[in-house]
C-alpha cells in the first residue's frame, strides 16, 4: 500500500529533569516519518530506545536535525553513530545531521571523545550549520530554520511538505515571532517547561505556549519538553482548548492521510 501522508512520533515529551514523582518522560526527540524516510528533529538521552519502542528502525534515517547542544537533545546522536558502526545493518546512503552554529565544532568534539566508535564504516556524514531563513530540501519537502532565543544557539524548525507541515520550537524563550514561523500548520509542536509565576531563563511558561499556540492557528498545537512544575494543572487547563494537546512518550499523529 503507497504511504499518502507522514507521521510525526513523539519519542521524547520531557526535558531535562528525571523526577520520579510525575509521569516519567524521555528527553526531547521526534521523528517524521514517510514511507522508508525518517527525519529526526533532537533526539535527546534514550532516544535509540525510543526509536525501538516505536517500531521504527535507526536505518531509516535520513537526516537528523538538532535545536541545539543541549543534552536533552543531542545526548543519544553518540548512540546512534554507535549503532550505525556495530548494530545496524551495513548502511550505504549518507548521514544528514544539521544543528545551528557551532554544531560542526560540537559533533568533531563528540566524534573525538569517543574514538573511533563513532566514526561511519561504509556511509558518509555530513554536518551542516544552519542559520537564520536557511533551507533544507529533500525528495518533496523541505525544513525551514528560525533561530529562536535560547540560552545557547537554538533553532526552530519549520517542515511543510503537499501532505502538511510541522513546526518545532525546540527550546526558546517566548517571542511572538514564532507565532509568525508556525502560521496556520498542521502541527505546531511547542516547548512548555516552565510553571506560571515561575523564573525561566530560557524556556517558555505555561501561559507563553497557549499564547504562541493561539496566534499561531495552527490546526493542532501539541505541547511538550513537560517537566513536573509545568504539568501541574496543564490538563484541565487546556480541556477547553479544542486544538490543543499534551505530547506523550511514542504519541504518534499522523497528517496528510
Ligand atoms: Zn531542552
Ligand atoms: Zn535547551
Amino acid at each position: 500500500m503507497k504511504t499518502k501522508g507522514f507521521t510525526f512520533v513523539v519519542l521524547g515529551s520531557g526535558c531535562f529533569t528525571a523526577s520520579s514523582t510525575g509521569p516519567v518522560r524521555n528527553p526531547a526527540g521526534y521523528a517524521l516519518s514517510r514511507g522508508d524516510q525518517t527525519l529526526l528533529f533532537d533526539f535527546g538521552f534514550g532516544n535509540l530506545r525510543q526509536l525501538a519502542r516505536a517500531q521504527m528502525s535507526p536505518d531509516t534515517v535520513s537526516h537528523a536535525f538538532f535545536s541545539h547542544r543541549h543534552p536533552d537533545h543531542v545526548g543519544d546522536l553518540a548512540a546512534l553513530l554507535f549503532y550505525y558502526r556495530y548494530d545496524g545493518k551495513p548502511r550505504r546512503n549518507k548521514l544528514q545531521i544539521y544543528g545551528p552554529r557551532g554544531f560542526k565544532a560540537f559533533f568533531q568534539r563528540l566524534t573525538k571523545a569517543h574514538q573511533p566508535w563513532l566514526r561511519p564504516r561504509g556511509f558518509k556524514i555530513e554536518v551542516t550549520e544552519l542559520e537564520e531563513k536557511a533551507v533544507v530540501r529533500g525528495d518533496g519537502w523541505r525544513v525551514v530554520c528560525r533561530e529562536v532565543p535560547h540560552s545557547t544557539e537554538a533553532l526552530a524548525f519549520r517542515y511543510e511538505s503537499k501532505f502538511g507541515s510541522v513546526c518545532y520550537t525546540g527550546d526558546t524563550t517566548y517571542d511572538p515571532g514564532i507565532a509568525s514561523f508556525a502560521q496556520e500548520t498542521d502541527l505546531f509542536v511547542v516547548e512548555c517547561t516552565v510553571a506560571d509565576g515561575s523564573r525561566t531563563d530560557g524556556h517558555l511558561r505555561v501561559s507563553e505556549a497557549l499564547e504562541l499556540a493561539r496566534l499561531s492557528k495552527a490546526k493542532k498545537t501539541l505541547l511538550t519538553h513537560l517537566s513536573e512544575e509545568s504539568e501541574k494543572g496543564l490538563a484541565r487547563r487546556i480541556a477547553k482548548l479544542p486544538r490543543v494537546y499534551k505530547a506523550k512518550d511514542l504519541l504518534k499523529i499522523n497528517i496528510g492521510y
